[in-house]
């Protein structure tokens, strides 16, 4: 196949780009190795492609969103799901205290407000915080085909610095959205949020959601197709934050990026694409993972608005 050469060429062509800078706010994150760099595909068949640190380990953070999202989809019902946390893009940060005003509701599932909202309902209604954590783990790990553990060091170390989360979750707690303690549900978060994955685990995932559902390697239904459906819609609206509306029209791909550096997109019924780069620009998106896509996009005519 060609495709391992192209992505190896278009990964020399972003390399020495060092625009951005490596996220602050937790510690752990901050000394990571800013200069690795690796881009994987999953096609709907079932073929993984990729070039660069392909198996470089690191932890999710917002990208395990779109996912914990589908699972509690899944899990709850829509009807539930949606009565808690709404679908509208903010325009705003990812760390946005942003809350509908009336309801309390958070505005999407892809903003912390939401996203901490979410984790809440993923696994059986009011389950101890421990076993909601392994409904995540595990279910990552069927998106991805294989079992995903989390980083202890990365979690404490965020952990110590949640401020903005814990006030994020007692707004919630205080307009009912959340209904326990939201110090446990900030802990379940960032422990969902420290989950270990490579580019290519990352690549699977996102052709996971590229195939309806079904996980493309092992052929592991994970959820639904409605689901999947609700999940990419979200991602193209609100997945890179308070940078959507140039993402959608320059890149077209349903997306989600993260803190840690990793991106993906997937285009249904085709693939599952994953970049993993640390520097984040200044809406805290990878900034050469977004120039990868932006080459993507170019080089394969992807664009979902494209006519064929
Ligand atoms: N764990 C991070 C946080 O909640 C995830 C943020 C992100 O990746 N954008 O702050």
């Amino acid at each position: 196949s060609l495709v391992p050469d192209y992505l190896a060429d278009v990964l020399a062509d972003v390399a020495s780009d060092t625009s951005g800078e490596l996220a602050g706010y937790i510690p752990e994150l901050a000394s990571a190795d800013p200069d690795r760099l690796a881009a994987a595909f999953a096609t709907v068949d079932g073929e993984v492609y990729g070039a660069g640190d392909i198996d470089a380990a690191f932890t999710i953070q917002s990208v395990s969103k779109p996912f914990a999202y589908a699972l509690a989809l899944s899990d709850r019902g829509f009807p539930a799901v949606l009565d808690k946390v709404g679908v509208e893009p903010s325009g705003e940060a990812f760390n946005e205290i942003s809350l509908e005003t009336g309801t309390g509701r958070p505005r999407n599932p892809m903003i912390n407000a939401g996203a901490i909202t979410v984790h809440s309902l993923a696994g059986a209604d009011d389950p101890e915080p421990g076993a909601r954590v392994e409904r995540i783990v595990s279910g990552l790990s069927a998106f991805a085909g294989r079992p995903l553990r989390i980083d202890e060091a990365m979690c404490a170390s965020e952990m110590d610095n949640a401020h903005r989360n814990l006030a994020i979750a007692h707004m919630l707690r205080s307009h009912g959205i959340l209904t326990e303690d939201p110090r446990a549900v900030v802990d379940g978060y960032i422990r969902q949020c420290s989950v270990l994955v490579t580019p290519r685990d990352l690549a699977v995932m996102a052709g996971t959601l590229a195939n309806g559902g079904v996980n493309p390697v092992t052929a592991e239904r994970v959820v639904d197709a409605a689901v999947v459906r609700q999940v990419l819609s979200v991602m193209a609206t609100c997945g890179m934050y308070d940078a959507a509306g140039d993402w959608a029209t320059q890149v077209g791909i349903p997306a989600k990026s993260g803190v840690s550096g990793g991106l993906i997109g997937a285009l249904p019924g085709q693939l599952g694409i994953a970049t993993f780069s640390p520097r984040l620009d200044e809406h805290g998106n990878s900034a050469r993972g977004v120039s990868l896509f932006e080459r993507f996009t170019t080089d394969m005519g992807l664009h979902v608005m494209d006519v064929p």
